[in-house]
């Protein structure tokens, strides 16, 4: 965990520049997608920390988690609206990838063990699997 925490806080501050999400999200590298639609992608992690180890992008690109803030009214509903279907869609890939459970982690920030700047949901399980969450 503390090589994560490290490894994150070389990375610069939740920079605005694409990350390579942005280049799973264009095809541009190859990914193990498993779930895609209008607002968001799904893809296998390409260090799995548990049997099953997904991530939930979505296409729109919020650095962090807690980049997604609006004033504007209409725009506050659609990222609620966002969040909630990541997150919908997540529980949805894991049923019956871990049937019997799983965890959500989202790392936030520097101190969060966040490593690539583009919000995204990981999703850990998959049989008795019950570690840390990564
Ligand atoms: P951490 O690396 O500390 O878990 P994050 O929460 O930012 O920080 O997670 C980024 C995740 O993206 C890591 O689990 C990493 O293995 C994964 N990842 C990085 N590059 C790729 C890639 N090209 N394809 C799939 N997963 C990737």
């Amino acid at each position: 965990y503390s090589d994560e925490v490290k490894r994150a806080q070389t990375q610069s501050v939740a920079t605005p520049g694409p990350t390579i999400f942005d280049k799973i999200l264009s095809r541009e590298i190859p990914a193990d997608i498993i779930y895609e639609d209008d607002l968001c992608l799904a893809f296998n992690d390409v260090a799995p920390q548990a049997p099953v180890h997904f991530l939930v992008i979505p296409k729109r690109r919020i650095p962090r988690l807690q980049d997604a803030e609006e004033s504007d009214k209409e725009v506050i509903v659609y990222l609620l609206e966002l969040l909630g279907h990541l997150m919908s869609v997540a529980r949805a890939l894991a049923a019956p990838r871990a049937p019997l459970g799983w965890r959500l982690v989202v790392n936030n920030g520097r101190a969060g063990a966040q490593s690539v700047y583009h919000l995204h949901l990981h999703v850990l399980g998959g049989g008795r699997w019950a570690g840390r969450p990564g």
